[in-house]
């Protein structure tokens, strides 16, 4: 193509209106009457057009239960004003159907047209793409460069461009000059207006470039198409009205652009176009916008039915905004309004949750109205990638793109739709596997990297064949066999190849590791996600065969996947329900009993507008760009329209936290003084039974149970302060400090058995350190202590620091090679600093006790006398280091490769210390009693040694841990585990805050 076509059109006589409505419920009345009002052959010849899918739904469905439920009679004068002679509902006749007019979004408009051009050739949108950025490389080849990368997503971007302009009735001729001209006279000595000219005339090089080469594939696109139909001399198109329910560009991202309205008042055959609108939105400057745009309109001001006012449901204090913590809360609360009000009758209609982005509001729904048994149903188109079977691609992509990272295989293996079984039949290894593969590659400094993952697999394989390796260690090679069975699957794509090659390639693996669902509605969704996937891989596939087939590796590729899937839409069919989930712009041509406007927060309302990425705002003013000050006063209009909505009541809701960051509420609702409203405090049923978050099980499964955990939410925020009495149990030392410094902590951990977040680290992580340096320091004393040595004296010091330099580079070898330079200074000193062995060495060199023994990582295992009441309890752990002393005093040493400043209040060391006298009773033939406990604290700026016990505070310092101790054994076996830091410093590095509702009050 495909300069915008200016030439003559035959005129055919149309009437042309713009139709003003007070409100939404006189637009819907309005669109009623002007498209099904004069009879059903004319409906059938009819096109509404609104903003998406999602309203067209909600449309159908408002017609239907304006003709077929309420069974509304429009007055006389209005059918007269609108031209609906042959209004299907008369006083006491009501009909069994009507026939609907085409609803349809912009797009559908032009395939209803392009049907009616016949066999026309239209160009596949993702074929378009391929075709353009094949076009694009080789403009880049040739000349003029790009200064930018050309990837896929800027690929996109610039068919975006190429569409813009043409929609605004420009050229590329036109775009070159005025951009052009603007940018030359600043080239030479502005590097920006240098780059942005540049940038320009490749532009323009390529939309000339495409235009050519669309033209050699005999294909069309939508501009194409528009100069066709404009072309024809008789009435071709289906269509002989059409009525027009979205603003402009201008006012609307999904509006229709200038080339759409010279379309609808050019084209053969069309006898109507009516535009309706709300005064609201008309006052924003799209009435003078449409008056200059069709100067010959018609305006017919529509009186319509009044709706009843709803009443605005207020929170305490007559507060005209429900604030909820997060978007869970506020679903929730959502939930029980609904459950409290009474249905609503057929006539007055639905109730909807309104929102202004589908997710997570669709995710919430399924689980939290299905928790309260609310029937409900979602009016949206999703992007496909929101779809479970997108998401399992969108992590074979980032495993394959990745090398085989952690992160990505972990959640590869997390997948239940896909499976990469053995060659034994072996599957998917259970979640325990997954986790503590999970642990053990975190542990083993494990990012990613498939020939490593290669290396580590097979000297664990090894070390279990010679009956070693702890038994996570075994748990996790299951995992760690099925991760290396993908990455090998997956390995091609890796490589540079044509990139039909990679698509078929990537096409056989999922078709080989897919699991769908076994039934239901789960698999029948799994199966059209599937469906369209394939289609889209297909497609691509086909594209690439056809205009170009570089070679290009995965991490080039996914990118392009991605948007793909991202750019189709889904509809996830959920209902019947009374309860409607509907994004703003659908919910506008609904008819609703009760509405809540929910996510009221900035950045939604009104939602933020995109940028053009190629070039500023003001350069592309000239081109026809809408401006964000009309975008924002249109929004505003949607938003005032929205609050007339509901027949019956109307609450407005907001929350305070998102992803653990306060929200600001939407400037909205700072300004709702023109709200004149009767108000109603908030009615609620009681809470729900279960978190919002996840599915419930019952507690006592949990800790059994592999999946992902569950907990009752019967008091959040302040999380389940009360689960009922528990029995006593062997409890690890360490978890009764985690329990003192956060008992929900203790909770998530240890009764439902989760496994902290792990945090991706670039460097060795702190917890990989000190697993190195335990085992550093437990081989080192081994060899010391097998070769017949005991104390670390001052003459001893250079045979330990050589057999200790010999340990630590044998240990190194378990770490990557990247690290062990660091790793090495940091355990056997620099220029700058002693290492860790050197310092542990003269602490010991300094102790004037003669060491009758060292007993290393001793297993305290057993039941212990604690507390001032001599309760019996079981404790486990395991002491890093016991020195047994000439004098019959015990010295118990902890290793922590951090500070220790905090270590004091800690109860781990000093319950070690209380255990190890009884269990040490009667070793070599003596008692021993603790004389010294403490930290060996490798922390910079510390006190290499910090004492939580001396020979002076021992009895008391016995008596206050034992107590402790006993105390949170007492809490946790009543069940009470609220959600309390110690300090809000200790959720900044909290592993559970994933699934933590902490009250933030206080925490700003
Ligand atoms: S995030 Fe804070 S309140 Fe929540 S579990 Fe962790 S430490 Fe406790």
């Amino acid at each position: 193509m495909s300069s915008p076509d200016l030439a003559p059109a035959p005129i055919t006589p149309r009437r042309t209106r713009l139709v003003r409505v007070p409100d939404l419920a006189r637009l819907q009345q309005a669109i009623a009457l002007t498209s099904i009002g004069a009879s059903p052959f004319q409906a059938r010849r009819t096109a509404v057009v609104v903003p998406s899918e999602g309203a067209a739904d909600v449309l159908r469905h408002t017609l239907e239960d304006l003709c077929l439920v309420a069974r509304w009679v429009p007055a006389d004068a209005d059918c007269a004003a609108l031209g609906a002679h042959d209004w299907p509902v008369r006083a006491g006749d009501a009909p069994l159907a009507i026939a609907l007019p085409h609803l349809v979004t912009r797009a559908g408009l032009y395939r209803l047209f392009g049907e009616s051009l016949g066999a026309l050739p239209r160009i596949d949108p993702i074929a378009r793409e391929v075709l353009a950025g094949a076009v694009a490389r080789e403009v880049a080849a040739i000349g003029p460069a790009p200064p930018f990368p050309l990837r896929p997503a800027l690929v996109a971007a610039m068919l975006e461009l190429y569409d813009a302009l043409h929609r605004n009735r420009r050229t590329v001729d036109d775009f070159e000059r005025l951009v052009g001209a603007a940018l030359e006279s600043g080239a030479s000595f502005d590097r920006g207006a240098a780059r942005l000219l540049e940038e320009t005339r490749f532009l323009a090089a390529t939309f000339r470039a495409y235009d050519v080469a669309l033209a050699a594939a005999g294909l069309v696109d939508e501009h194409g198409l528009r100069s066709r139909l404009l072309a024809l001399e008789a009435a071709a198109a289906p269509l002989t009205s059409v009525v027009v329910a979205v603003p402009d560009l201008a006012a609307a991202g999904e509006g229709l652009w200038p080339a759409d309205y010279d379309l609808l008042t050019r084209l053969a055959g069309l006898e109507s176009l009516t535009v309706v609108a709300t005064e609201a939105l008309l006052g924003t400057g799209y009435l003078t916008r449409l008056l200059d745009t069709l100067p010959d309109v018609e305006v017919v001001a529509f009186a319509g039915d009044q709706p009843p006012a709803p009443v605005l449901a207020t929170a305490a204090g007559d507060q005209a905004v429900l604030v909820s913590r997060d978007r869970e809360d506020e679903v929730d609360a959502f939930a029980r309004r609904v459950r409290a009000a009474a249905p609503p009758a057929p006539a007055e209609g639905a109730i909807a949750l309104v929102h202004q982005r589908p997710l997570p509001y669709l995710y919430l729904a399924r689980q939290v109205l299905g928790a309260y048994g609310v029937s409900w149903q979602a009016v949206d188109a999703l992007p496909l990638a929101a779809e479970p079977w997108a998401a399992a691609v969108d992590v074979v992509l980032t495993f394959a793109a990745s090398d085989a990272s952690r992160a990505a295989g972990m959640a590869l293996l997390s997948t239940p739709l896909l499976q990469f079984d053995g060659p034994g039949g072996d599957g998917n290894p259970d979640a325990d596997a997954v986790a503590a593969a999970d642990r053990e590659l975190a542990d083993a400094l494990f990012v990613g990297g498939r020939d490593r993952l290669i290396d580590l697999a097979a000297r664990w394989r090894e070390e279990i064949d010679r009956g070693k390796g702890r038994s996570r260690r075994h748990r996790a090679l299951v995992a760690v066999s099925a991760l290396l069975r993908a990455a090998e699957a997956l390995a091609p794509l890796a490589e540079g190849r044509p990139a039909s090659a990679q698509l078929e390639t990537l096409a056989a693996v999922l078709a080989g590791a897919e699991r769908p669902p076994a039934a239901g509605a789960a698999r029948e969704r799994h199966l059209r996600a599937r469906g369209a996937i394939r289609g889209l891989l297909q497609r691509a596939r086909e594209a690439y065969l056809r205009f170009g087939d570089p070679p290009i590796a995965i991490d080039e590729l996914a990118p392009l996947l991605r948007r793909l899937m991202e750019a189709q839409t889904f509809s996830p069919r959920v209902g019947p329900g009374l309860v409607h989930v509907v994004d703003a712009s659908a919910a506008a041509f609904g008819r609703y009993a009760d509405v809540t406007l929910a996510g009221l927060i900035e950045g939604e309302w009104p939602t933020a507008s995109g940028r053009n990425v190629f070039l500023p705002s003001n350069l592309l003013k000239d081109l026809g760009w809408p401006n964000d000050a009309d975008r924002r006063a249109a929004a505003r209009a949607t938003f005032d329209d929205l609050l007339q909505l509901p027949r019956r009541s109307l609450a407005l809701s907001a929350f305070t936290l998102e992803d653990d960051a306060i929200v600001r509420p939407s400037a909205y609702l700072e300004d709702l003084d023109a709200l004149r409203l009767a108000t109603a405090p908030v009615r609620a049923g009681s809470g729900a039974p279960f978190a919002l978050a996840v599915a419930p099980v019952a507690i006592d499964h949990a800790m059994h149970d592999a999946g992902p955990a569950r907990w009752p939410l019967a008091a959040a925020p302040a999380g389940p302060p009360d689960v009922g009495p528990r029995a006593a149990i062997a409890y690890a030392v360490t978890a009764l400090d985690r329990y003192r410094s956060c008992p929900f902590k203790y909770f998530a951990r240890d009764v439902l058995g989760l496994e902290e977040d792990v945090v991706e680290e670039t460097g060795l992580s702190a917890r990989a350190r000190g697993t190195l340096v335990h085992a550093v320091f437990q081989a080192f004393f081994d060899a010391w202590t097998a070769a017949g040595r005991t104390a670390i004296d001052a003459p001893a010091l250079p045979e330990a620091r050589a057999l200790f330099a010999a340990v630590v580079e044998r240990q190194l070898q378990a770490i990557p090679p990247s690290e062990r330079p660091i790793e090495r200074a940091v355990l056997l000193g620099s220029a700058v600093a002693a290492g860790l062995g050197e310092r542990a060495f003269r602490f010991e060199a300094a102790q004037p006790q003669a060491l009758v023994a060292r007993e290393l990582e001793v297993k305290l295992d057993g039941e212990y006398t604690l507390g001032p009441d001599a309760r019996r309890i079981r404790l486990r752990g395991t002491a890093d280091r016991i020195d047994l002393l000439a004098d019959g005093t015990l010295r118990l040493i902890d290793y922590k490769t951090g500070k220790a400043s905090n270590a004091r209040d800690l109860l781990q060391v000093k319950i070690y210390a209380a255990c190890a006298e009884t269990h040490l009773h009667g070793h070599l033939g003596r008692t021993w009693t603790a004389a010294e406990a403490g930290y060996l604290a490798f922390g910079r700026g510390d006190d290499l040694f910090a004492a939580v016990l001396t020979p002076e505070t021992r009895a008391e310092v016995l008596a206050e841990a034992g107590a402790g101790a006993v105390a949170v054994a007492d809490a946790v076996e009543a069940g009470t585990f609220p959600v309390a830091p110690d300090d809000l410093f200790t959720c900044n590095f909290c592993g559970f805050a994933a699934v933590c509702r902490k009250d933030y009050v206080g925490d700003e």
